[in-house]
């Protein structure tokens, strides 16, 4: 999937944080953890010590299954910046997790066209090395 990537402006990387350090090492690991809520059982994304459900501090990290539902997506035709220009049409996407977060991603390995791509398919991550410090999480359909 980074096949082209030798050629374009480098795709600007995330900022680790602190309290996503432990994301961005599971991710560089090839594997999807998720933060979990231990006082209302909630499953949410992005990384973060309090819960956006109930406001708790009572959280912890979930391994994620890695699969999930698509529950929106748009294909983008025209890049915001030069990183992103020369490598539309790609599609930009809400996955629903098997866990029930929701991640902002990329669909990968299909075809960026809406017959191609359907509200509901079934998607597995993953994981796009774009540096030697960060693996972003995408997802393909499911195999
Ligand atoms: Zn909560």
């Amino acid at each position: 999937m980074t096949q082209q990537a030798q050629e374009l402006p480098p795709i600007p990387p995330p900022v680790p944080q602190p309290e996503s350090d432990f994301y961005w090492e599971k991710c560089k690991a090839h594997e999807l953890w998720l933060r979990h809520c231990k006082a209302c059982d909630t499953a949410y994304f992005y990384p973060r010590d309090i819960c956006p459900e109930c406001f708790s501090r009572d959280t912890d990290w979930i391994h994620s299954s890695g699969r999930g539902t698509l529950h929106t997506f748009c294909i983008a035709h025209r890049g915001p910046t030069a990183a992103f220009r020369d490598r539309a049409p790609y599609v930009c996407a809400i996955v629903e997790m098997e866990e029930g977060a929701r991640m902002p991603t990329n669909l990968v390995e299909v075809e960026p066209d809406p017959e191609s791509i359907k509200v509901g398919m079934a998607l597995e991550v993953v994981f796009d090395d774009l540096n030697e410090k960060i693996s972003l999480p995408k997802f393909r359909p499911a195999r």
